[in-house]
């Protein structure tokens, strides 16, 4: 790969290629394009960053870096938590953050949007014509619609609404060539040929350059009724959440154990219950009296595992208050210290074993592992926290992590649910795809990136 320096690629060819301002190269403007939030310590120092404005400067971008062998590090808000926007030496950044247009069709239940639209944005957007964009990662007031789309983000309502697949039927991307290609459309239905569109979607910047997406839109549900319940453990907790997954159907099930409700009323005081030993807040949007009636169900269900309060509320403030609480760990958990954010995914029935074994490697490798669950997908955030500059605080967190996968591949599960493989989980991956679909995958990326400039090092 080509790095900076008189020899090095000609960086005012491209300046001048581009609108003014588009291309930086001093390392104060550079600096915020080299980490993301995993704020990884070997960072890269980039060549230069392009702000493209369109898809044309996209071509021009990737069509440089193909012809000067330029490596290409595709960037949305960079709140990647997997190292997956983390800039290396000499690479080109290419920000797709400045293509934010949104353009809602209430006839065909879309919206067209540029993959610099921030997620809540096009939320906002869909909301005036009675529609809604179900995906919610934590981050979707600050993360783009083409970072969701590059990692097929989830969050907390995917219990019920499922992933950001489910919501692309089409989009343009900018093949490691500079291509432009168009994949899927506005319709729902469309068989023709083979699935490519759902190749790219979570395939981290590796594949190609995601330039307009278009989002399937659907009637914003009814106003959903929460139930909180607090149990003396976490197996208890996901006990409940087992017996939920057979007989309702949640808008929303999240756990925090008693390490993250502290984290959160140390950071935002909100009156949770801090000695517990884990929190439940589940919602059900169903229509009309089948609320209620699931809120029982899932009262009942919280009972029968031992829960030591179950509240429940119509009244969408509280109910809010409640959801910020969960949103808020976050962050909360973040301010505790250095953080090396877990999130591995097991089947629903395995989740009173997964917890019981997190909490296992946090006694034994003397780590702090605030837990916050996605608990109605079996997808864990397991968050492992040192005190920031203690290196054997770091190596036992380093530990604790490589301890967590595992744990995810004995339950049968995955090493990532949303946040993807990265940089941070490259050398784990063999150990769930075995050597063969390993094989596949690298002769897919080979066919469409074979000169290797697509963010190498994600993934492989
Ligand atoms: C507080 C917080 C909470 C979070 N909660 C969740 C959660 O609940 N669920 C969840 O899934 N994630 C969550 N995340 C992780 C993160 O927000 C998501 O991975 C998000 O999808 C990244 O979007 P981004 O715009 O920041 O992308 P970036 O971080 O900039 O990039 C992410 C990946 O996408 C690629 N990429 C970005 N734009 C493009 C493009 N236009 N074309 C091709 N590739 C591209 C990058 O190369 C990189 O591999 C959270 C993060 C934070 C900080």
């Amino acid at each position: 790969m080509a790095s900076a320096g008189t020899d090095g690629p000609p960086v005012d060819a491209l300046r001048a290629a581009l609108p003014e301002g588009a291309v930086l190269t001093d390392p104060a403007s550079t600096e915020a394009y080299r980490h993301d939030w995993t704020r990884l310590p070997d960072a890269g120092f980039p060549l230069a960053v392009v702000r493209a404005s369109s898809a044309d400067h996209v071509r021009t971008a990737v069509g440089w870096a193909a012809a000067h062998r330029v490596p290409v590090v595709p960037r949305g808000a960079g709140t990647s938590l997997a190292g997956g926007a983390t800039a290396i030496d000499g690479c080109l950044v290419l920000s797709t953050e400045r293509m934010t247009g949104i353009e809602v069709d209430p006839a065909t239940r879309t919206a067209v949007v540029g993959p610099g639209a921030l997620t809540s944005a096009v939320k906002d957007a869909a909301a005036p014509h009675g529609l809604w964009y179900p995906p919610d990662p934590g981050s979707f007031r600050i993360s783009t619609i083409g970072g969701n789309v590059a990692t097929n983000a989830g969050g907390i309502c995917c219990v019920k609404y499922g992933v950001t697949t489910d919501y692309v039927l089409g989009m343009d991307v900018v093949l490691a060539d500079g291509r432009l290609v168009t994949l899927g459309g506005r319709t729902v239905k469309d068989v023709a040929g083979l699935p490519l569109l759902k190749l790219f979607v979570g395939s981290e910047g590796t594949l190609g350059v995601i330039t307009r997406v278009v989002l399937r839109l659907v009637p914003l549900p009814a106003p959903a009724g929460t139930l909180v319940a607090y149990f003396d453990c976490t197996r208890d907790a996901a006990r409940a959440v087992v017996a939920m997954g057979a007989r309702a159907r949640p808008s929303m099930l999240e756990l925090l154990d008693a390490a993250a409700v502290g984290a959160v009323e140390d950071f935002r005081p909100m009156g949770l219950d801090r000695d517990a030993g884990a929190l439940l807040v589940a919602q059900s949007d169903a229509p009309g009296t089948a609320r209620s009636e699931e809120i029982a169900v899932m009262a009942e269900c919280c009972e029968q595992a031992g829960a030591r309060s179950v509240i429940a509320t119509d009244d969408p403030v509280e109910g809010d208050l409640f959801l910020e609480a969960r949103r808020a760990a976050g962050p909360a958990i973040s301010a505790r210290g250095s953080v090396l954010a877990e999130d591995i995914c097991v089947p629903v029935d395995r989740l009173p074993a997964a917890m019981e074994r997190i909490e296992a490697i946090a006694r034994e490798h003397g780590t702090e592992i605030p837990l916050v669950a996605h608990a109605g997908d079996g997808n864990l955030h397991p968050a492992i926290v040192w005190p920031p500059g203690d290196e054997e605080g770091r190596r036992r967190a380093e530990e604790s992590f490589a301890a967590i996968l595992q744990v995810a591949l004995d339950c049968g599960g995955t090493i990532t649910g949303e946040h993807g493989v990265g940089r941070t989980k490259r050398s784990a991956l063999p150990d769930q795809l075995g050597d063969d679909v390993m094989e596949l995958g690298r002769r897919v990326r080979g066919a469409l990136d074979p000169l290797g400039i697509l963010n190498p090092g994600v993934l492989w």
